[in-house]
């Protein structure tokens, strides 16, 4: 099969994903083959590609947004079956014995897994998930559309639950790319006030038209803007967390969506966190955030807004990324 593999991490810009012929995986017992049919590329990809993160596989098959049909299964796979539509997501896997698993914090798990960085992911035309980890969805469902869902959503989603707002409560979003421009939706729907926050004209343009009340495009059109109960920190500047705590009312959480963040410049206590103003990071999801989600998606049908590239052009849908070009998304689909 073809498959775009990473060596060794460094600069997008240099290339490094290279497009090889690989053997298609066997499934174990309790996985299931896919047939891939798109792969959304999410920032974390960009880090595991520029060693943000710590390689921990070489060569490795990043791509963990997945859509795609079931073509093998495992023999104890009972919850999936030949030609089902499936998600995969980031979380590949957990150990179900640990303290966290134990107590339902399975995205703590201390030997998680996860798909296209532990173990190999979506940049290929078959990929290898756990059954139990996976998720069937409708089968009318628009692979391209929806793949920023099983990673962009689903973290969107949790990030916002972490932000503990009040019903119909103003949350503000910092960075307005994959994962904000899927759960501003979400959020306009279910009666919050969303405030979306970008360094790019194109990205408040983009908040605009899909229902936030608020948009701005610099730090000085919004810092008299009325306080907001959350906000949610998308794009991994440090500084951007010292923003979100300057325009939160008492007793606001500014939660951290990401996987990497440049440092955090030291913060002004009495200004910025004192009355129970709080700061919270967000770890992957559980399985249970991302069935929740995946519901309620499809319930108010959201939808990414993506730009279709195929797989060959992955190393230029990541530096697109990088740029800041991509207003939306970049779905990885079909092979030239
Ligand atoms: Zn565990
Ligand atoms: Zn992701």
């Amino acid at each position: 099969m073809k498959a775009l593999l990473l060596d060794r991490p460094s600069k997008i810009e240099e290339r490094p994903l290279r497009l090889s012929e690989v053997s298609i995986p066997t499934q174990a017992e309790t996985e299931i083959l896919v047939k891939v049919e798109a792969c959304g590329v999410c920032r974390t990809d960009l880090h595991v590609v520029e060693g943000d993160l710590k390689q921990v596989r070489s060569p490795v098959i990043p791509g963990h947004e997945i859509v795609g049909r079931v073509a093998k299964v495992g023999r104890e796979v009972r919850n999936l079956k030949v030609g089902d539509v499936v998600g995969v997501p980031w979380l590949h896997k957990t150990c179900g014995r640990c303290e966290f698993c134990l107590s339902g914090r399975e995205n703590l798990c201390e030997r998680k897994e996860f798909t296209g960085y532990s173990v190999d992911g979506g940049y290929a035309e078959y990929v290898v998930a756990d059954a139990n980890y996976s998720f069937k969805l409708p089968s009318d469902v628009d692979p391209v559309a929806f793949a920023p869902l099983l990673c962009a959503g689903i973290i969107g989603y949790r990030s916002f639950k972490m932000t503990n707002a009040p019903k119909n409560g103003r949350i503000a979003l910092f960075g307005f790319g994959a994962s904000a421009h899927i759960i501003t939706q979400l959020m306009v729907k279910m009666g919050y006030g969303v405030i979306g926050i970008s360094n790019s004209e194109q990205h408040v343009e983009l908040a605009r038209k899909l229902g936030a009340s608020e948009a701005y495009a610099s730090k000085e059109s919004y810092k008299n803007i009325a306080k907001c109960d959350s906000a949610v920190v998308f794009a991994p500047v440090g500084e951007l967390v010292l923003e979100a705590l300057s325009i939160l009312k008492p007793g606001g959480r500014a939660v951290i969506a990401g996987i990497h963040m440049s440092t955090i410049p030291p913060i002004d206590y009495d200004r910025l966190l004192f009355n129970e103003r709080g700061i919270v990071s967000v770890e992957a999801n559980t399985r249970e955030d991302a069935s929740e989600f995946l519901e309620l998606a499809a319930k108010f049908g959201i939808k990414s807004a993506y730009n279709k590239m195929p797989f060959n052009r992955a190393n230029e849908a990541l530096q697109e990324l990088k740029a800041g070009k991509v207003n939306g998304v970049n779905v990885l689909s079909g092979w030239t």
